[in-house]
């Protein structure tokens, strides 16, 4: 009891003083500080009238934010693989017919969770860095008679963006419900959910909404929400097993039942889980900085920041991975040069310049590196000195890449117009 208890900590008792690291990965990326700073007020009760009115702001703002005018948008707690669980578990019952279109990582994601939810699960699938056949899908729901389609979006493991607008059609068209992860791309690409015709849009907020991880943003139709509406089974006594007033079978999980979820959200306020306040305020704080800058020229931003950031990686003789005409604006992957060490190179970018990019998955592991421009992070600084550090690396490494080349290239791409570096 000799040591005052105002006496520095060191150790594991030391305060947290993480070094000021650029995160320049896939995600998750650096939070704006206005999300840091809504993360820091005050907490509120969840039925506190004051904070169920800051759950009403964020449906509407993400409304806004998803381009949709469905009732039901609002938030899952988690990261945003608890919002894809949350969609295919209360989506899926047991048996149910289901295409899963699978080009990457998160595509494989789904698949399981679609498995374990005790879905009859068909994959379309296509190689990694490519765009999956709209015609194989097309064969695929024909023959299946899917009750439910679920695909990603922008999947960062691959960089690769699916076409859906296509998709959403075909599902309308034979009653099937679409699914679509659009976590790496809300906020930073066209993710168009009534347009598409998708039914279930999940999301997350560290990727192109510049917050920190830890809240799915959803938003589900009225045909969505009536599917699992059906599934609810509050009356003690009712069977697991659908019954005769055709209900659905019920949702397997309680954390991630959307039914009960939508209970609390909606005006019956049904007590489930203890709403994530922090991370409530983060989510409205991100929505609220992508309305202010306006959801299209934010989109535009990641366009133009992500191309200028291509364009200074090719200038550098770098080869940029996957079918680039269908590349996501917001991350790039690189083809890791033949005799560089992929993994000193992200060690040096970290410990010398305190950037962070990534590595990669599966089928991948030790041929790209991937490097996101999104949210707070889409930025020219960040851009530029991102290719300088690189350039400085990949020079110790023995790899020489003309000097100044990626640099310059980004520059004429963001201040001379699009088209004054032309890399098309
Ligand atoms: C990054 C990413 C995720 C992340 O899920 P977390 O649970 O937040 O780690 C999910 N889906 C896609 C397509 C992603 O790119």
């Amino acid at each position: 009891m000799d040591v005052s208890p105002f006496a520095p900590r060191t150790g594991i008792a030391a305060e947290l003083d993480p070094p000021a690291r650029l995160l320049m990965g896939p995600g998750p990326i650096n939070a704006h500080p206005r999300v840091l700073r809504a993360m820091s007020v005050s907490l509120l009760g969840q039925f506190d009238p004051e904070f169920t009115g800051y759950m009403n702001d964020c449906m509407a703002l993400y409304r806004d934010v998803f381009q949709t005018e469905n009732r039901w948008t609002f938030l899952v707690n988690g990261t945003a693989r608890a919002g894809i669980e949350a969609a295919l578990v209360s989506l899926l019952e047991p048996g149910d017919p289901v295409v899963v279109l699978s080009a990457g990582r998160f595509g494989l994601l789904l698949r399981e969770i679609a498995e374990r939810a005790g879905a009859a699960v068909t994959v379309v699938d296509a190689p990694w860095g490519t765009v999956i056949d709209p015609d194989a899908v097309r064969d695929a729901v024909r023959r299946v008679r899917p009750r439910v389609v679920a695909a990603v979006y922008g999947d960062t493991s691959t960089t690769i963006a699916q076409p859906m607008e296509e998709i959403g059609h075909l599902c309308r068209e034979h009653d099937a419900l679409l699914y679509v992860d659009a976590t790496a791309t809300l906020a930073g690409m066209d993710v168009a959910v009534d347009r598409w015709g998708a039914d279930v849009v999940t999301a997350g907020l560290q990727k192109c909404l510049g917050g920190p991880s830890g809240s799915a943003p959803i938003t589900l139709s009225d045909r969505a929400a009536a599917r699992i509406d059906r599934r609810r089974h509050v009356e003690k006594g009712i069977a697991a097993a659908g019954d005769a007033a055709g209900r659905g079978e019920r949702i397997r999980s309680n954390y991630f039942d959307l039914a009960m979820i939508m209970d609390y959200w909606g005006e019956r306020r049904l007590n489930h889980h203890t709403e994530a306040a922090s991370m409530l305020y983060a989510a409205r704080e991100c929505a609220r900085l992508v309305l202010e800058e306006g959801l299209a020229a934010r989109i535009e931003r990641h366009r133009r920041v992500g191309a200028a950031m291509a364009a200074g990686l090719r200038a550098m003789g770098l080869t940029l991975f996957g079918d680039q005409r269908h590349k996501m604006h917001n991350v790039v992957g690189i083809e890791i040069p033949p005799g560089v060490d992929g993994e000193r190179v992200r060690a040096r970018m970290r410990l010398d310049w305190e950037i962070e990019i990534g590595s990669s998955f599966g089928p991948l592991v030790g041929k790209i590196w991937r490097i996101g421009t999104m949210g707070y992070n889409c930025r020219k600084d960040t851009v530029l000195v991102t290719l300088a550090a690189l350039e400085a690396v990949l020079r110790a490494e023995g790899w020489n890449a003309p000097p100044g080349a990626g640099v310059d290239a980004a520059l004429r791409h963001l201040n001379g117009g699009e088209h004054a570096g032309a890399m098309g």
